[in-house]
């Protein structure tokens, strides 16, 4: 039994990916130059079946979990890298770098404007305060972006050269912001302006949703530690739970103390069943992260086309999975997003609506129908019910799934 899609949005899909043919040559080159240095790392560190095994209880020993990290460090160009089940999402293993390696008396700068929604509580921007960095005496700074949505480069070459100021973080991906994505390149420059202009500050880099877009990590361009989650790119779809940091030694041990405790560190978190699913889907990340970026591409032509604006534009080389539409109203918020769920292979039978979620200021709808509860490297949609009604679409775990989850979204828009 063939989806309802019409033959209008099927021919627009067609003309869509025949438009397409350069972007996804360059993605695909990509995924593969990823892919050859993801099976490389495996050969070097000799990733064997007894890996996969995993402890239990305290978890001290265990091969497959330390053999991933170091893993994970050579991907990344890093000392050192600790690759946890243990942290319960990408806000804990980013928090545990920041209370890590941020002490009483310290100054943290933003360096791109106001960090990811769920690192404000933990900075102490939103929320009641408690256990906020700021409660435990950390101040915080923020650097804005210039009117045009750019890093402030001038900015942060000031705000850094406060002898106070500890840690600067960066965030690689846009997130809910509307400013573009930093490339790794981009990164680089502002690592170097930030050491230039004070040599002992510690640069961290919120890496989430960027991993295996492009070719190299910001660990390789200047940042000290680089903290993300697995339920997004480089779990591949297949990590069940659970973060990474990567980068200098020092810092990672830092945040190891926060992870467990300090004299515990990352001796302690047994890895379960897990180790397996780590691996594999870190083998597979590479060519998840190209069939979710195509998704997006794909889902940006089609909106252009049926005359939708669109952040990043479908021709638009591309640093991280997200993709922005701007559909201007509520109702085709609304009618995007069942057509998203319709197109889900679990629970593609429910409808969404928009609610009032903790933590936002107005309702938020969405969409995923996902084999891990939240991944958001699986096709997934949401939006704040307010101007300029804008989707967040991101992941897809087949380009083939991705785009029918697209077809689905436009023929419900048109529906009328
Ligand atoms: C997803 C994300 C995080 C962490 O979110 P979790 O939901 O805690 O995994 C942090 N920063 C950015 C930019 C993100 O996209």
């Amino acid at each position: 039994m063939p989806l309802q899609i019409s033959d209008r949005v099927r021919a627009l899909g067609a003309q869509a990916q025949d438009a397409l043919s350069e972007q996804f040559a360059r993605i695909d080159a990509i995924a593969e130059y990823n892919t050859q240095k993801v099976l490389s790392a495996f050969q070097t560190h000799k990733v064997a079946e007894s890996m996969f095994q995993g402890t239990t209880g305290y978890g001290y020993d265990d091969l497959g979990r330390e053999t991933l990290g170091a893993i994970y460090a050579d991907l990344f160009g890093a000392e050192d890298a600790m690759v946890r089940i243990n942290f319960v999402n990408g806000t804990h293993a980013i928090s545990s770098a920041l209370y890590g390696v941020l002490r009483p008396g310290d100054v943290l700068v933003s360096a791109i404007g106001a960090p990811y929604d769920t690192l404000q509580g933990v900075i102490g921007i939103t929320g009641d305060g408690n256990g906020s960095l700021k409660e435990f005496g950390i101040t915080y700074r923020q650097v804005d972006l210039t009117p045009e949505n750019t890093p402030d480069l001038p900015g942060i070459a000031q705000a850094v050269q406060d002898p106070a100021v500890k840690a600067v973080l960066i965030q690689r991906s846009r997130g809910y912001a509307t400013r573009a994505s930093l490339s790794v390149a981009r990164i680089g420059e502002i690592c170097q302006v930030i050491r230039s202009h004070n040599p002992h500050v510690y640069i961290l880099v919120d890496n989430c949703y960027g991993e295996f877009v492009e070719t190299t990590e910001p660990t390789q361009v200047g940042a000290d530690l680089i903290m993300g989650s697995l339920i997004k790119n480089p779990g591949g779809g297949l990590a069940p739970m659970g973060g990474y940091v990567a980068g200098r030694r020092d810092l990672v041990e830092c945040a190891a103390t926060r992870m467990t405790v300090p004299g515990i560190g990352r001796e302690c978190g047994a890895s379960l069943g897990n180790n397996r699913a780590l691996y594999q889907g870190l083998f597979l990340a590479p060519h998840t992260v190209a069939q979710a970026t195509k998704t997006a591409v794909f889902a940006a032509k089609v909106m252009e086309l049926l005359g939708y604006r669109t952040d990043p534009m479908s021709q638009e080389i591309r640093h991280d999975i997200i993709q922005m539409i701007h559909l201007e109203t509520p109702e085709a918020v609304e009618r995007f997003c069942h057509g998203i769920q319709s197109g889900a292979p679990v629970d593609s039978y429910v409808t969404p609506v928009p609610w009032d979620m903790p933590g936002y200021d107005c309702p938020v709808i969405m969409a995923a129908g996902a084999f891990i509860q939240g991944a958001s490297i699986e096709l997934s949609a949401d939006a704040p019910m307010r101007p300029p009604y804008t989707v967040y679409l991101q992941g897809g775990l087949t380009y083939e799934s991705g785009k029918l989850g697209i077809l689905l979204a436009a023929d419900a828009l048109l529906r009328k």
